[in-house]
């Protein structure tokens, strides 16, 4: 037999299904595209030449560009080199990573902490590794992207993952009520990072406390904002650092630097050493990020000038906005969501915006739910009241 050989090269498939799709997300106009900042992140940024106001960072207390953070960062380096080299349980574990874990530990009230090197690595590491088969998950509907990929983990592991309604606390208990599970664990962000409101954490700590559940906060957004020296949403609740309750938080938002934690009780972290499939198989961050960390965390510690002015140009915007077509959600975080609806006009205005030199990003589905699109205006610290008068201005031209 006599096979013939092909005269032009087999088409990869592949590839042109890959091309097919990215064209049909170009034609509902939802490519996403990154914008090059020639500027350190501030509350001004240079993107090809261009000077913006910066809203779209959620470099809350505005230390991503701080001296001594990066001073500290620098010399960490200059001590303990550029890497880590290993797994924190192989070799990877140094002087500086043991330290800002004590400090976390001490600063979030828990008995122990571990570090990671994203808020999204953590998410992964915490639920799938607490809850497997004949478990039950309970979760928010508008948790972080990171929390719902957490629960397709735990349901690979066998768990049964439940989502509640939007902070609807009385459909949560119907569920915990019925449910008939081994371990019970309630996922939630504490401010939720696209409407920035505050999950009720102490009903959701009693609903906790009544069914023998644990409790799981994501404090992204909490962290180094809220709370008596930005300790977080426990302590600005008032809430004990109970060993039902395990805190994540991350290092890369009010902290300025990059990392996550999570917090808990002696048991519970000596658990998520031994079993914690993402703590395990990754290697520890370099530890001149734990030494800037140090140095955020004494910042933060001693930034209520800082949360005090933040507060303020939050207060300032959500005074200026009143009239406005659109509003804003009731959030009382540095998360301020002006709902514009129909993706077009929320695109329209943030372009707006941005010819006028304020960079304040449109978020659209699938990241909201339809219909919801909108603006999310980050405010910062580092916001001058002229910053903010200048947004208000040009919102109430461009709406
Ligand atoms: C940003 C964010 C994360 C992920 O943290 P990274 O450190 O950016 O990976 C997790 N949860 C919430 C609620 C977030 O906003």
């Amino acid at each position: 037999m006599k096979t013939a050989m092909p005269t032009t090269p087999a088409p990869d498939r592949l590839t042109a299904e890959l091309a097919d799709e990215l064209q049909a997300i170009a034609a509902t106009g939802l490519t996403r595209r990154r914008r090059v900042l020639e500027t350190p992140c501030g509350r001004n940024a240079t993107v090809d030449g261009k000077k913006v106001l910066n809203f779209a960072a959620n470099d809350y207390l505005g230390l991503a560009g701080n001296a001594e953070i990066a001073g500290a960062l620098a010399d960490g380096a200059v001590q303990w080199g550029a890497g880590s080299g290993a797994s924190h349980l192989v070799s990877g574990h140094l002087v500086p990573h043991e330290a800002l874990e004590s400090e976390i530990a001490a600063f979030t009230g828990f008995a122990r902490a571990l570090t990671f090197s994203t808020g999204y690595l953590a998410n992964l590491a915490v639920t799938p590794t607490l809850a497997g088969r004949g478990d039950a998950v309970f979760a928010d509907k508008l948790n972080h992207a990171s929390l719902i990929d957490a629960m397709q983990l735990a349901k690979a592991n066998g768990a049964d993952v439940q989502r509640y309604p939007h902070n609807d606390v009385a459909a949560l208990e119907k569920l915990l009520a019925t449910s008939t599970a081994g371990r019970k664990i309630i996922v939630t962000d504490a401010v939720f990072s696209m409407d920035g409101d505050l999950a009720p954490l102490p009903l959701l700590f009693a609903l906790a406390e009544r069914y023998d559940a644990w409790l799981i906060i994501d404090d992204a957004h909490g962290f180094g904002v809220l709370g008596p020296q930005g300790r977080g949403s426990l302590a600005h609740f008032n809430l004990p650092a109970s060993p039902r309750i395990l805190l994540m938080g991350t290092l890369g938002k009010a902290a300025g630097v990059g990392g996550a934690f999570v917090a808990g009780s002696a048991t519970a972290i000596d658990y998520l050493l031994q079993k914690g499939r993402a703590y395990i198989f990754t290697t520890a961050a370099p530890p001149a990020i734990a030494c800037a960390l140090s140095k955020s965390l004494q910042l933060i510690v001693g930034g209520d000038a800082l949360r005090a002015n933040l507060m303020a140009r939050i207060a300032q915007l959500r005074d200026g906005l009143a009239g406005l077509p659109y509003s804003l959600l009731p959030s009382p975080t540095a998360i301020q969501p002006l709902i514009v609806g129909a993706n077009e006009a929320a695109v329209a205005l943030s372009t707006a915006l941005w010819e006028r030199g304020l960079w304040v990003p449109a978020i659209r589905p699938p990241t909201v739910p339809k219909g919801t699109a909108r603006l999310r205006i980050s405010v910062s610290a580092a916001h001058t009241a002229a910053d903010i008068d200048t947004l208000i201005s040009a919102l109430k031209e461009s709406a």
